[in-house]
């Protein structure tokens, strides 16, 4: 490929990104997209090995590295972003990804709160301190992107348990009052809301191991035939987010799901 052609298609070439979740699932998918667009990312997240193993596989510590991080304790996240800095020189996408479905007892009276409270946690504020973090760099830079994922749960409801689907609630909240605070100093804020993708989040909770019996299943209850949602679909949608193509979007919750959340045809069944 000539220089010219790979600078163009290099759509994050001089960004530095920290994705939170980042050693598995959507994260390490997003983790590879933004390597191969000349991002130099640092992997955030509480399972060592694998994202210590990711990393290193991606390229050398100059371009991907990996830190210890549990979202849910102010000191990381903060250690996290200053280590982004300090390592890489800056802070130009903040990707708040790291997320728990918890127990996932969908019913109310059988809930525990414990759970909830531990999903909220990771899922809310988690992504609440990753935006603060990421907004005391961001703001004097006065330019930024924080994402978050959210997921479709935010726009219908699929029957997932209350404490997941309220998190993700909160989510596109946080993302729309960010959006309205942070726009000031020039930081987008946006959130991705994907239809259900085998990762091991959604394998725990399907109870369903075999990855290609899942997908089949998925891909069956889908709106959009003949595609299967993957990881990479997301990481593509928030390449987008994170590039200079979408300058001007800021405040959006973005479903990345073949049409699902606009469907409901459960008024013809009533008359059949
Ligand atoms: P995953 O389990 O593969 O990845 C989640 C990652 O988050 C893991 O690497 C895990 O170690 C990390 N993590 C968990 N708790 C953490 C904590 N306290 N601190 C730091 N890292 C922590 O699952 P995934 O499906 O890739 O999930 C990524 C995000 O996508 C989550 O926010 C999830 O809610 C959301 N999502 C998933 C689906 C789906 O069907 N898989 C659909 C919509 C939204």
């Amino acid at each position: 490929m000539m220089s010219g052609e790979s600078s163009v298609a290099k759509r994050l070439e001089g960004k530095v990104a920290l994705i939170t979740g980042g050693a598995s699932g959507i994260g390490e998918s997003t983790t590879r997209v933004f390597v191969e667009h000349g991002a130099k990312v640092l992997v955030a997240d509480i399972q060592d090995e694998l994202g210590q193993s990711l990393c290193k596989h991606l390229g050398s510590p100059e371009t991907v590295s990996y830190t210890h991080c549990d979202v849910t304790s102010e000191s990381d996240v903060q250690k996290a972003v200053d280590t982004a800095v300090s390592r890489y020189g800056k802070l130009d996408i903040m990707f708040n990804n790291a997320g728990i479905a918890g127990e996932g007892e969908p019913r109310l009276i059988a809930s525990n709160l414990h759970d909830f409270k531990r999903v909220f946690d990771v899922n809310v504020l988690g992504g609440f301190l990753g935006a603060k973090h990421a907004a005391r760099v961001m703001i004097p830079a006065k330019k930024g992107c924080i994402l978050f994922t959210a997921s479709i749960v935010s726009k219908i409801s699929m029957g997932l348990s209350h404490a997941y689907t309220t998190s993700k609630h909160a989510v596109v909240g946080l993302t729309e009052n960010l959006a309205v605070e942070l726009g000031e100093y020039g930081i987008r804020v946006n959130c991705i809301s994907p239809y259900a993708i085998v990762t091991p989040l959604f394998q725990k909770t399907s109870g369903v191991s075999k990855k290609e019996e899942v997908e089949e299943i998925l891909s069956a209850a889908g709106v959009l035939k003949g595609a299967i949602l993957e990881p990479s679909d997301v990481a593509q949608a928030a390449l987008f987010l994170a590039s200079d193509d979408a300058k001007y979007l800021n405040g959006v919750n973005l479903p990345v799901d073949g049409g699902y959340s606009l469907n409901n045809q459960t008024w013809k069944a009533a008359f059949s």
